[in-house]
C-alpha cells in the first residue's frame, strides 16, 4: 500500500477486545488484493472498465466522508474496501500483462 494506515481505533474492527492492526478500509483493502490476485490467477489478466468500476466507491465514501459531507461506518468501509482492493489488483495485473505482451512484440519474442 502507497500509505500507512492511520488505525484509528473508531474506525477499526476489535478481536477480543484488541483492535485490529489497520483500519475497517485497510483491512478490505488486504482482503481485495488477494481476492483479486486469486481472481487474476483463476481468470487471467483482467484490467478492464470493470476493474476502475470497483475502485470508485472507496473514492466516494473516502472524499465525501474527507470533505465532511457525510460520516461513513466501518461496515461501508470494509465493503469499499474490498472492492476496491480487488479492482487495484485487477488493474495492476492486467496493465503489466499488456505491458509485458507489447514488449515481448517489441522484442520480436
Ligand atoms: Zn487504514
Amino acid at each position: 500500500m502507497w500509505f500507512a494506515c492511520h488505525r484509528r481505533p473508531d474506525r477499526s474492527f476489535f478481536w477480543k477486545g484488541r483492535p485490529f492492526p489497520v483500519c475497517a478500509r485497510c483491512t478490505g483493502l488486504y482482503v481485495g488484493y488477494g481476492i483479486g490476485l486469486l481472481l487474476s490467477l483463476w481468470l487471467g489478466p483482467l484490467a478492464s472498465f470493470w476493474s476502475v468500476v470497483l475502485i470508485i466507491p472507496l473514492l466516494i465514501d473516502s472524499f465525501t466522508q474527507y470533505w465532511q459531507w457525510r460520516e461513513s461506518n466501518n461496515p461501508l468501509r470494509l465493503i469499499t474496501g474490498l472492492l476496491a482492493g480487488t479492482g487495484i489488483v485487477l488493474l495492476t495485473i492486467g496493465f503489466a500483462y499488456t505491458a509485458a505482451l507489447a514488449l515481448t512484440v517489441v522484442d520480436g519474442y
